[in-house]
């Protein structure tokens, strides 16, 4: 007799073939203990105990699979990794206790010194940190390019690079990288193309049909999107994602089961939570251009941004993050967001809540002068990730920043 599906502990993968992304964010790597829970249960455990020593034996040699320590896997981040992977296409995922996490496991995993990294300007500015300073006392060294210039691109590359590193969509400007192109080069290099798809999370890009060989998420941002814990994952093939696997077991940077429960409960919003920050923020720039006192709006999805129409070819959705510039420089800018009251001021983004930051002192403070003019980060320059309140209430309060603008 065959069970009837919610009789059965595991649920067979073979079940969600061919579904939608939406789907998978709500069913994809769902466990059940034998109290078939309709929920998904948490392991906090460290470490897990066995029938006998010829089984724990057999579980150290790899003879028989199963959890050992929570350190290696753990049931619960397990059930988070193999919904996230299916949800990017890919076919493994390893997840961390934050982005960093996942991105410094990645390049430990898969480099080596005297190997080079290709990377756009303007990413994260801890990952620019962690290349320049970190990674570079360890013999691998970077060169960052502009995102979208190909030219610049190629004459960065070298024998010896391994690595090309992008985000696209870039935070603050939005920015969008040509995926094909820049996968035709990495291949040429002999390179591993990396995605960091925290702007646009599996919902609006899925760079893995683009030829990315590996994608970086911080959970931290839209994965949970609530503003509760830091996590991080990375996902690829079998084959390199049992490298980074590898790194992760004997470094540790270990994603919590805790952590990894919230991260579950998050990607069954994602879905839904894109389409709202995706709509809140098309309109809002679409606004915010018609305001005195605005200068200039940096939105993939107006149609006047440079790379609006590459943008709707990778992207199913222009995303949550936009920013702005305001006549009078860096005090203007300051008066603006302290006349917000609702939005957080905060350098964190892609949470339900709308927050307010301003790049060149905060998340892109540490650049250099020099560094900052390349990557277009002006005093003027405002970022604001949209969250899922109203837009008129959104609006409302942006009203505030406007009227302190001398225009
Ligand atoms: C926040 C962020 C990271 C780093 O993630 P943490 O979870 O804070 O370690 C990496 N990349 C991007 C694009 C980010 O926004």
């Amino acid at each position: 007799m065959t069970l009837r599906r919610e009789e059965s502990v595991s649920i067979p993968e073979s079940d969600l073939e061919g579904v939608s992304v939406d789907t998978l964010a709500v069913r994809a790597g769902q466990i059940r203990t034998e109290q078939l829970e309709h929920g998904d249960p948490i392991f906090p455990t460290s470490s897990f105990v066995y029938g006998s020593a010829a089984q724990a034996a057999a579980r150290f040699s790899g003879d028989e699979p199963g959890n050992i320590y929570s350190r290696f896997t753990n049931p619960t981040v397990q059930a988070f990794e193999a919904r996230i992977a299916a949800m990017e296409g890919g076919e493994r995922a390893v997840a961390t206790g934050s982005g960093m996490a996942a991105i410094l496991s990645t390049c430990m995993a898969l480099l080596q010194s005297g190997d080079h990294i290709v990377c756009s300007r303007g990413v994260f500015g801890t990952t620019n940190v962690l290349f320049q300073k970190y990674l570079a006392r360890f013999g691998v060294d970077t060169t960052f390019v502009s995102l979208t210039d190909m030219a610049e691109w190629q004459g960065a590359v070298r024998p010896e690079t391994r690595m090309i590193f992008i985000e696209t969509p870039s935070n603050p400007l939005c920015e969008v990288a040509d995926m094909t192109a820049l996968k035709a080069l990495a291949v040429s290099a002999d390179a591993y193309f990396v995605v960091d798809n925290c702007f646009c999370t599996p919902v609006l890009q899925r760079p893995f049909e683009f030829g990315a060989d590996i994608i970086i998420h911080s959970a931290t941002k839209y994965l949970d999107g609530q503003g509760r814990c830091v996590g991080g994952v990375v996902v690829g093939s079998n084959q390199l994602m049992e490298e980074v696997y590898g790194f992760m077991r004997s470094a540790g940077p270990s994603l919590s089961p805790f952590n990894a429960w919230i991260f579950l409960k998050g990607l069954e919003t994602l879905p839904i939570r894109m389409r709202a920050h995706c709509e809140n923020a098309l309109e809002l720039a679409q606004w915010l251009k018609q305001q005195p006192g605005i200068t200039q709006v940096f939105y993939s999805g107006l149609t006047d941004h440079p790379q609006h129409e590459l943008a709707a070819r990778q992207q199913t959705g222009f995303g949550g993050v936009l920013s702005f510039t305001v006549a009078g420089g860096k005090a203007a800018a300051w008066a603006f967001i302290d006349a917000t009251r609702m939005i957080s001021i905060t350098a964190n983004l892609g949470d339900v809540k709308t927050t307010i930051t301003h790049p060149g002192t905060t998340t892109h403070g540490r650049l250099s002068p020099e560094d900052k003019e390349l990557a277009g980060i002006t005093d003027s320059l405002v970022r604001i990730s949209v969250g899922i309140e109203s837009l008129e209430d959104i609006k409302q309060d942006l009203r505030r920043g406007l009227a302190v603008l001398s225009v």
